[in-house]
Parts: structure tokens; C-alpha cells; sequence
């Protein structure tokens, strides 16, 4: 075993108070939507949605899954002005592949619009882009850390081109029970928790991400109320492409488009 993979079930492991294996749980071969390339797929703890890595690229599952619906939906993606809130390291690709990408995370420290380093900083709820900014606008894991979910899906359809389309990930954890709420702003601007604080990592905050909502399928009737959108949800298990475990949905949100005569 490399130093790669010790580390990584040593993270996992302890996290998850599992016992390290000797074989991995899952070890398949496919091709990776991410990297593009012919691969293994392995998993060495059951939560395969953290743990089923690509091995030449280490995307998880979720990735995957996420860039299958892109090409799937939205196949001229790379010629697309997209504007990506929150990029995670299998963002590189659209980085890279994108001709014109735009990344952002929020510092409050920060001014709105700023720039920070290789991102510009905007609060996804509170934007400066002007109207019809872009014709994509990516979300992967970031719905479930916002305390005003409504003016953010406000806001990415306000900067939607019409007909352009929001593509993002979030763990949908209530499936068909409602989205609870976990954490709120009080008046005063302080965090409500009304259930154990629960945090997932943030590659710009070492102390990670409050998670403030557990979302269910409801969330596309709430973008769609929220946002004017018309949402669909898209559940993907593909193991030839590496796609299994839970909460792996994607959701796809157009805003509507004038009719044509
Ligand atoms: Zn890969």
C-alpha cells in the first residue's frame, strides 16, 4: 500500500470507526467521467460516497455522477460561460476545459467582487454579477451549508442567461421526508443550532462547513419556488463508470427560455 492510500483509510477509518481491511470492499474496472481515463474504481470502507475512489484521479462517486449529467445535459459545456460557486479538486477539469470559468468561494472578510486567490469572492446569497451573467452555474455540496437557500437560488437564476441551467450535487440525506432545518441566523447574526452541529470540509476553512439544512427530494419544488426554475433530479448507479452508494443525486434546473414563434 502507498503512502497515499494509508493516509487516506487512516482519515476515513478513523472517521467513520471503522476497521482498516486487507482487500478492498469494491474494486472494479471502468472509465472515469472525471479524468477521462480507463481505471479502477475501489472502495475499502462501505460509505462509498466518500470512499469510492478512482484510483488515477481519487474523485468520489458524487463527482462522477456530477459530470455524467453535465455531458448528459449540457454537452457544450466547454463553450458555456459558467460560473462555478464553492470548486472542489475535481473542479480542475472544468477549470481547465471551460473557456470561460469563473470560480468563487466567500470571504466575508473580503469585498464583494474581489478577488481572492484564483477565485473571485462573492457570497453565492448576495452577488454582484450583473443579470444573465452566464449559461451555467455550478453548485457541487455547497446547498446544504447556506442559512438563506431561497436567495441563493434567486440569485442563480437571476444570473442566468434564459434557457441556462443549474447543475449541482447535495446530499438529499431526508430522501422523501421533508428538508429539515439544523442551523440558523438569529436577528442578531448568530448561529442557531437547532440539531448537533454536523460539519463537512472546506478546502479554505480549516474548520469546515456547518452543515445547516438536511435536504430531501423537496428541494426541487424549493429551487423551483424559490428560483422561478423548473428542476429535475437525476439518481445515477453505474459502476462502469463508478458511480455507486448514496445520496449521489444531481440536480438539473432550467430557467425557462421566451417562447419562439
Ligand atoms: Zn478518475
Amino acid at each position: 500500500m502507498n503512502a497515499r492510500w494509508a493516509l487516506w483509510r487512516l482519515r476515513d477509518g478513523a472517521r467513520a470507526g471503522l476497521p482498516a481491511t486487507q482487500t478492498p470492499l469494491l474494486d472494479v474496472e471502468g472509465t472515469c467521467p472525471v479524468c477521462d481515463q480507463e481505471t479502477r474504481f475501489q472502495a475499502w470502507d462501505p460509505w462509498l460516497r466518500d470512499s469510492f475512489i478512482c484510483v488515477r484521479c481519487h474523485s468520489v462517486p458524487r463527482q462522477r455522477a456530477f459530470y455524467t449529467v453535465l455531458e448528459r445535459v449540457c454537452p457544450n459545456w466547454r463553450d458555456l460561460e459558467v460560473h462555478e460557486s464553492s470548486p472542489s479538486e475535481s473542479s480542475g477539469k472544468l477549470a481547465r476545459e471551460c473557456r470561460n470559468y469563473t470560480a468563487t468561494q466567500y470571504d466575508p472578510s473580503l469585498p464583494p467582487g474581489g478577488q481572492g486567490p484564483g477565485w473571485r469572492n462573492e457570497n453565492l446569497e448576495a452577488q454582484t454579477f450583473a443579470d444573465g451573467s452566464f449559461d451555467l452555474v455550478i453548485t457541487q455540496d455547497v446547498f446544504e451549508h447556506l442559512f438563506e437557500p431561497d436567495r441563493a437560488i434567486a440569485e442563480i437564476a437571476r444570473t442566468l442567461r434564459p434557457g441556462g441551467l443549474h447543475i449541482g450535487t447535495a446530499p438529499l440525506a431526508r430522501a422523501g421526508l421533508p428538508s429539515v432545518r439544523r442551523a440558523r441566523r438569529t436577528a442578531d447574526g448568530a448561529v442557531e443550532h437547532l440539531d448537533q452541529p454536523l460539519h463537512h470540509a472546506n478546502p479554505i476553512d480549516e474548520q469546515g462547513s456547518l452543515v445547516t439544512i438536511d435536504w430531501g427530494y423537496d428541494i426541487a419544488d424549493y429551487f423551483d419556488a424559490h428560483g422561478g426554475l423548473n428542476t429535475t433530479i437525476h439518481a445515477l448507479d453505474d459502476l462502469s463508470r463508478g458511480i455507486r452508494g448514496a445520496l449521489l443525486e444531481v440536480l438539473v434546473s432550467r430557467k425557462a427560455a421566451p417562447p419562439t414563434l
